[in-house]
C-alpha cells in the first residue's frame, strides 16, 4: 500500500523497503531490430513498442562463442554473469550461480514464468535451474520442483509426467502445494502456487493455431501475483520469433512478433495502473540475419526478378543466430538505467540497481 504523508492525490508510489518494485522481463527469443520492425511494416495498428522512450542496446556474445544461444543469453540475464553456450544457470567454469529469482525469493519476492516452449527449455530454465547443458530437460524439471516458482504457464508436461526415470514430478509438485492444470488456463488458487503445463512439449505456434495463450497467461499471472500483495519478478518469453528465423519463415516470424507486441500491450496497461513496476523488454540474440528489404516478384517461367514498387519483404541471411546488437526497451521505475550500449549480463545488474534505488 502507498503511504500518504500529506495528500494521496497524484502521489506516486514510492520505492521504499515497504514498497519494493515489481519486475517484468520480456524476452523475445531471436528478436532483433528487424524482427521488431516487422510490426511497424506489416502490423495493422501502431505497435506497442512505439510507447518506449528509454531504449538501449546490448552486446550478446557468450564466453565461448561470439554468436550466442538462448541458454547462455538467458543465463546472462538471470545471473549477471556471461557463460558458455548451452549453460543453464552455470558459470563459465560450470559452477552453479544463483539466479535473480533465487536472490529475490530471499527478499520476499514472488516469481512467475510464462513461455511457449516446455518450461524446461533454455530461456525459462535459466531462471531456476543449474545444469551443464540445455538438453538435460529431465534434470531441469527436477530443479523446477525445488524452485518454488509461484506461477508458471508453458508446455513441457512430458518432462514431469512421462520421464525415462519413471519419476512423477507432477505429483511431486502437487505435494509442494501447487495447483496444476494441464488442460486450460483455469482460475488460480490464491492460497497455492500455480502451474499450467498446457502441452506435452511446446505450445503450438501462431501458424499452428495458438490463440491468445501468451496474452491470457500473462494477464492471469499478473492478476495472481498482484492479488498476493507481495512484489514479484515475472519473466515472459515470446519463444517462437526465434523459430521464424530458423525456419526462414516470414509469415511465422511476423505473426509471432505481432503476438509478442499484443502481450506487450497487456503489460503496458498493467504498469500504467501499477506504476511501482519496472518493465524491461529485450532478446537473447537475433535469428536469421533478418532485414526488411525490397520486395521482388520472380517470374516462374523465365526466373526473371522484378521489383515490386514501394513494397517491402522480410529477407533472411541464413537460418542461424546472428551477432548484432539487440535493442532493450524499458518503462516504469528505474527505466533510465537501461539507456546506452552495454553487455547483456548488465541487464541483471541494472534490474537490481532499480530495486535497490531509494
Ligand atoms: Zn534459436
Amino acid at each position: 500500500m502507498a503511504i500518504c504523508y500529506m495528500s494521496c492525490e497524484e502521489k506516486p508510489v514510492q520505492n521504499t523497503p515497504e514498497n519494493p518494485i515489481n519486475i517484468i522481463l520480456m524476452i523475445g527469443d531471436g528478436m532483433g531490430l528487424a524482427q521488431i520492425s516487422t510490426a511497424f511494416s506489416f502490423g495493422e495498428e501502431t505497435p506497442n513498442f512505439e510507447q518506449f522512450k528509454d531504449i538501449g542496446f546490448i552486446k550478446t556474445p557468450s564466453t565461448s562463442h561470439t554468436i550466442t544461444d538462448s541458454a547462455a543469453g538467458a543465463t546472462a540475464f538471470s545471473t549477471g554473469q556471461k557463460t558458455y553456450k548451452r549453460a543453464i544457470g552455470m558459470s563459465k567454469d560450470s559452477l552453479p550461480i544463483p539466479t535473480i529469482i533465487e536472490t529475490l525469493h530471499k527478499k520476499g519476492y514472488q516469481s512467475g514464468l510464462v513461455s511457449l516452449t516446455p518450461i524446461t527449455h533454455a530461456t525459462p530454465a535459466a531462471f531456476y535451474a543449474h545444469v551443464k547443458d540445455r538438453d538435460l530437460h529431465e534434470d531441469i524439471a527436477l530443479d523446477l520442483v525445488k524452485s518454488n516458482i509461484d506461477f508458471f504457464a508453458a508446455g513441457g508436461l512430458k518432462y514431469l509426467k512421462h520421464r525415462t526415470d519413471q519419476k512423477d514430478l507432477y505429483t511431486a509438485l502437487i505435494a509442494k502445494n501447487y495447483k496444476l492444470d494441464s488442460i486450460e488456463l483455469s482460475k488460480y488458487d490464491i492460497n497455492k502456487k500455480n502451474g499450467y503445463l498446457l502441452a506435452h512439449e511446446g505450445l503450438p505456434s501462431k501458424l499452428e493455431g495458438r490463440k491468445a495463450f501468451f496474452q491470457e497467461a500473462t494477464q492471469l499471472g499478473l492478476n495472481y501475483l498482484t492479488e498476493k500483495e507481495k512484489p514479484f519478478f515475472l519473466m515472459l518469453e515470446g519463444s517462437y520469433i526465434d523459430w521464424g528465423g530458423h525456419a526462414m519463415d516470414a509469415e511465422l516470424l511476423k505473426q509471432e512478433v505481432l503476438d509478442f507486441d499484443k502481450t506487450l500491450g497487456v503489460v503496458l496497461k498493467y504498469i500504467k495502473k501499477h506504476p511501482n513496476t519496472l518493465l524491461v523488454v529485450t532478446a537473447d540474440h537475433e535469428t536469421g540475419g533478418v532485414s526488411i528489404g525490397k520486395s521482388y516478384l520472380i517470374d516462374e517461367e523465365t526466373g526473371e526478378k522484378s521489383e515490386e514498387i514501394d513494397k517491402v519483404s522480410i529477407n533472411f541471411n541464413n537460418d542461424q543466430h546472428s551477432g548484432t546488437l539487440i535493442p532493450v526497451f524499458a518503462k516504469g521505475k528505474g527505466a533510465a538505467h537501461f539507456r546506452g550500449i552495454y553487455e547483456n549480463n548488465e541487464i541483471y545488474h541494472k534490474i537490481l540497481k532499480a530495486i535497490h534505488q531509494k
